[in-house]
């Protein structure tokens, strides 16, 4: 019997892109092509030559329709050429991930978010109003303490259905903000992943009438920002047992303040403020169980002195091949 694909790709919008996705129904036992679609619709091309192509780069079973259909997530390319289109971060998040390849990096990336109602307020809060201050939302279990757990209960077993590297979920600091966790996995793995849990996590809203908004901070004032804290590990950082290779990594960290603070997701100077469990954007610190340093290093690792740490400063609107392949590249290179 025929199936669909619903082939997923990142487009071109300015300052965070959008998830775009569509349907070709493909006959029982035929793999997904080479697809294409109209790239002035999205940013990506202007009108006269607005053709650009879908490469399918990462296929699995679509939890929502079920049955054989799948979900193909796709990079961009132009169809001119064939060369991979100036939106597509994936490309080179591959060949810096081949390039340091012995060196084993992997992560886990932690991705908070925020539902909001389709006028665009936060889900939970009055109207034109706030609810009581945080504090009783983080973990938080019980009607006016937690909204929306049936969205999450669905998007998790639809990640698991769909095998995808989730972890855990949680709900956090402020109310209708939520974080599901994806890894441990190489660069390109996790980051796939993540794309696919967020547009699963976009798919399933919308049949609540829900908005998921990734912005780094949603609602100004004393409310938590989103993050999407980025945990990361070499080989060398997991099996040292006196914390140099990850001290190492920190500094070599440090040292590029700008270049990653930049490229760590739009409106990172609201949420990276010193406040909030943050440590401002300009200045760089590393610390054990510091949530107000930028890399934060779990106590277990302090103890063990080997593992991983915490980058907790990329936004909830962060595109994790480039944050991925940022690290990967200042750390792995400081280590040769
Ligand atoms: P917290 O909320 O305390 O910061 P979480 O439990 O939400 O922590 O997330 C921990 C993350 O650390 C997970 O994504 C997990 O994959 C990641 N992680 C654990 N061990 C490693 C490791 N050795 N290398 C990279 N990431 C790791
Ligand atoms: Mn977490
Ligand atoms: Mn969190
Ligand atoms: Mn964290």
């Amino acid at each position: 019997m025929a199936y669909q694909a619903e082939y997923i790709w990142i487009d071109g919008t300015k300052p965070t892109p959008l998830l775009r996705s569509k349907t070709k129904v493909l006959a029982d036992g035929a793999t997904p092509p080479i697809w294409g679609f109209d790239g002035s619709s999205t940013n990506q091309a202007t009108g006269e030559s607005s053709d650009c192509e879908l490469k399918p780069v990462f296929t699995c079973h679509d939890p929502i329709r079920g049955g054989s259909n799948v979900l193909v997530l796709c990079d961009v390319h132009l169809a001119r050429d064939d060369r991979p289109h100036p939106t597509n971060t994936r490309v080179n998040c591959v060949r810096t991930a081949k390039k340091y390849a012995s060196q084993e990096m992997i992560f886990g990336i932690e991705q908070e978010y925020t539902f909001l109602k389709l006028d665009g307020e936060p889900l939970g809060f009055p109207a034109g109003g706030f609810p009581a201050p945080q504090g009783p939302y983080y973990c938080g279990v019980g009607a006016g303490r937690v909204i929306a757990r049936e969205i999450i209960e669905e998007h998790t077993q639809a990640c698991i259905d769909a095998e995808l590297m989730i972890e855990g979920t949680n709900a956090e600091v402020m109310p209708g903000q939520w974080e599901f966790q994806i890894g441990a996995a190489d660069a390109v793995t996790v980051s796939d992943h993540l794309y696919v849990a967020r547009w699963l996590l976009h798919r399933i809203a919308e049949d609540f009438d829900v908005v998921v908004s990734l912005a780094a901070k949603p609602v100004k004032g004393d409310w938590n920002g989103a993050g999407g804290h980025t945990n990361f590990s070499t080989k060398a950082m997991r099996e040292d047992k006196k914390m140099k290779a990850i001290e190492a990594a920190c500094r070599a960290i440090g040292k590029k303040i700008e270049l990653h603070v930049s490229n760590y997701g739009d409106d990172i100077e609201s949420r990276l403020t010193g406040a909030h469990e943050t440590a401002p954007y300009d200045k760089f610190s590393f610390g054990v169980s510091d949530r107000g340093a930028s890399i934060r290093i779990p106590w277990q690792v302090q103890r063990a002195g080997k593992g991983y740490a915490e980058d907790r400063r990329p936004n909830a609107n962060c595109d994790p091949y480039m944050v991925t392949s940022l690290i990967t590249e200042t750390v792995c290179s400081a280590a040769e």
